[in-house]
Order: structure tokens, then sequence, then C-alpha cells
């Protein structure tokens, strides 16, 4: 484990604007929580000013700490199966923009996985977002995502936000999270894949549809 730093986090002229590329760097020299994780830190995010859809997920596993990549694991398998989407698509940064609550490993006990870093989404998602103009809707996978994104606003369960989904429109989808673990939410709640996914397979869609003229966050 490394020691905590907060200088990564601070640009170096702050009379200038930042590029794309070097809020990029910065986030990918993040330390903040380095004294919590088990490993040294491995942010792991996909982003670029043009994506268009925002996923938002838990925290990287383990699996996918050693590889790099988001979502490169039977959950990501799952989800990309939800979203009837190749990995060459899935994996399109210039559509797709891949961000996680936590952006790094957070770790294990008992062989499950430690919730995402509390530092992590306050410190990136707002500055991150604010660089991603062109996202038109944003994927809240699982508790940890809703709860930062939708607040009080979220259901009693994660049922209840999910088949709420028309709620949170145009800038959220709440989904439960792909993972073979979720199988059984999966048979108890058999509503999500005859209604819910044709909705989120629409509304992916016409996010990423190329000719409409704004972003679903963008202030108009
Ligand atoms: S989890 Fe987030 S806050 Fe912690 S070191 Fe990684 S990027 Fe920084």
């Amino acid at each position: 484990m490394r020691s905590s730093s907060s200088s990564s986090t601070t640009p170096a002229d702050p009379g200038e604007a930042e590029t794309f590329a070097e809020l990029l760097a910065r986030v990918r020299a993040c330390t903040v929580c380095a004294a919590h994780l088990p490993y040294p830190p491995r942010p792991i995010l996909i982003a670029s000013p043009t994506a268009r859809l925002l996923i938002v997920g838990q925290a990287p596993g383990r699996r996918v700490h050693e590889t790099g990549i988001p979502w490169n694991d039977p959950s990501g398998d799952q989800l990309r199966q939800w979203l009837g989407m190749t990995r060459e698509q899935f994996y399109d940064a210039s559509r797709i923009a891949i961000v996680p609550t936590g952006l790094c490993y957070p770790g294990t006990v008992k062989g499950s996985d430690l919730p995402p870093r509390p530092e992590c989404a306050p410190l990136w998602h707002p500055l991150l977002c604010a660089a991603m103009p062109e996202i038109r809707l944003t994927l809240l996978i699982g508790a940890y995502a809703q709860a930062y994104y939708l607040g009080k606003r979220r259901g009693r369960t994660l049922a209840e936000t999910v088949h709420a989904w028309r709620d949170f429109m145009p800038e959220y989808f709440p989904l439960p999270h792909p993972s073979p673990r979720n199988r059984g939410w999966l048979k108890q709640n058999p509503w999500f894949e005859s209604e819910v996914l044709p909705a989120l397979r629409e509304r992916v869609g016409t996010a990423l549809a190329t000719g409409d003229n704004g972003g679903a966050h963008r202030q108009t």
C-alpha cells in the first residue's frame, strides 16, 4: 500500500483550462485513498469528450484490476448481452464512457468485493461529467451508482428503483448489477428482462444515434 497524497488531484496551473487528456492523466495518477487499497492505485475508466453514453458501475473487481479493462469479466459479458452490443461496440471510447463509482479495486472481504471507496466519486465524477458534454444517457448499475447519482430519489429497494426507471429519464437509467451472483434477483423479477431490457436497448440506441442536437445533461 502506498501512502495517501492529494497532489495528483491538483492541476499544475489553475489559471489555465485543463484539456481532457490532462484531466484523464490526473485521474490516472490519483493516489488519494491509496492507504485503504489492497494494491497500488490503478484507476480503471474509459472516457472521451465525445462520449454519448456513460456507464457507471460499482468498482473494478480483481480480474478487471489485473487486465486494466473495465467490465472485462462475466458481469461485462452479461451487460453487453443486455445492451445487445459486441465488445467492439462496447469499448468504443468515442461513443461510450465507462466510469465506475470507485475507480480502483477496493479489495475483498470473505470473498465479496468491498464497496467503492467513498472518496472517489465526489472527487472525480463531477469533473469527468463536466468534461463530457455530449453525454445523453447515464446507466446507473447497482446500488452504489444509484445512491451517488439519485440520492433520496431512489426507491426503498434496488428492485423498486429499477422498476421506476421512467422516473429518472431522460438522464439516468438504473439497472441491477449484471453479476452472475444476481441470477436469483433476475428470476425473482422477470419484468426486468421482459419489460425493462427492451426499453433499455431502445433508449441506449437513441442516445448513441447521431443527428440530434444536445446531450441530456446539457443546459439549453
Ligand atoms: S479509488 Fe479513486 S480516490 Fe482512490 S486512489 Fe483510486 S482514483 Fe483515487
